[in-house]
């Protein structure tokens, strides 16, 4: 990825990716693949589309990750978890990818199937872990593997050392980058990063940002995902409920102020989650000094 954005510290080359998720209905299918057309000409580094819990969205998301090989020159990756399934069906799926073109998989553990909260049994006949997943994946084929990482935590580890530990037993199975959680403090990542550098985990740990469009719905996601909301942040959205367009300004200034002050501290990679929405993403991407592509060489990009 393409853009040289001039920061305190010198011209740094910026990288990113763009998190989608699969539609339910013809409506969010049409605003998918909108938002799609609209990233694309950004050639991000990848574009990844998430599994529904418990493998719900199977097919959906084998179907966007196949339409967009044949489609575009964008670079799929296809989200997979553990849950619900044996080994053999993990597997076939994962054939079923490399099959299709695709060569990155995001491996994922999965929330219990009986909801978050409950505790994680693996299938019988499963994958245990994802370390054991990634493991499976590598086995299948050469396919570049990611996986998650939480700079607070997952809320299931019984402290940040004992998910480090996790993380590592991942890069240990082959895992080539991670992508985080989203988090709202710089500080929180920063400080994660030096801790797991300290512990000689070298691959990339990508900041997972998360543009804020609707500041309800993310104080749900991040009640759920075990992240924290600084009062900061609730206060600058407050009093904006019915005001669509202020709101819409303060989150591009929000994000902004996120992701510039990462690259000014030395970040230069980005995992943006979309909720399938280009407008927010893109204008925070025109910022990090991203422009669009001709076609050609965003095809030449993806080779
Ligand atoms: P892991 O990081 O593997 O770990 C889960 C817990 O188990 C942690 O507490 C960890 O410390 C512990 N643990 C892990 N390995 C071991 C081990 N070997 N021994 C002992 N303990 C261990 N969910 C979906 O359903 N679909 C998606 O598409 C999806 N995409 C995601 C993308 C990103 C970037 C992130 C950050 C999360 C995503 N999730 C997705 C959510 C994820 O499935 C949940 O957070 C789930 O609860 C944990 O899965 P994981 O792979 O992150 O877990």
């Amino acid at each position: 990825m393409v853009s040289f954005r001039p920061s305190r510290h010198g011209a740094r080359r910026i990288r990113v990716s763009f998190e989608f998720f699969p539609p339910k209905t013809p409506d969010m299918e049409a605003t998918l693949w909108a938002s799609i057309e609209r990233l694309a000409p950004l050639a991000p580094n990848f574009v990844s589309v998430t599994y529904g819990a418990g493998g719900s969205t199977r097919e959906r998301t084998h179907n966007t990750v196949a339409r967009i090989v044949r489609g575009t020159p964008l670079r799929p990756a296809a989200h997979l978890t553990c849950v619900a399934a044996t080994r053999d069906e993990v597997n076939e799926v994962v054939r079923s990818y490399w099959d299709a073109g695709v060569r990155h998989i995001v491996a994922l553990r999965g929330d219990p199937i009986a909801g978050i909260g409950a505790k994680y049994e693996p299938h019988p006949g499963g994958y245990d872990q994802t370390c054991d997943l990634v493991a499976g994946i590598k086995r299948i084929g050469n396919f570049e593997v990611s996986v998650s990482a939480y700079p607070e935590k997952h809320p299931e580890a019984a402290s940040l050392d004992a998910d480090i530990d996790a993380l590592r037993k991942k890069v240990d199975c082959g895992a080539d980058r991670a992508i985080t959680q989203f988090f709202f403090d710089n500080d929180l990542y920063l400080r994660y990063l030096d801790t797991v550098r300290s512990r000689g985990i070298d691959i990339p740990i990508v900041p997972g940002i998360l543009p804020v469009q609707n500041f309800k719905q993310a104080a749900s996601f991040a009640a759920r995902a075990g992240a924290s909301v600084p009062e900061w942040l609730a206060q600058r959205f407050e009093g904006l409920e019915e005001d669509v367009d202020t709101r819409k300004l303060i989150a591009a200034a929000v994000a902004a102020e996120q992701v510039l002050d990462l690259v000014d501290r030395g970040v230069t990679e980005f995992h943006f989650y979309t909720m399938n929405r280009a407008d927010l993403v893109y204008a925070v991407c025109h910022l990090l000094g991203l422009r669009p592509v001709p076609k050609v060489e965003a095809e030449r990009a993806a080779a």
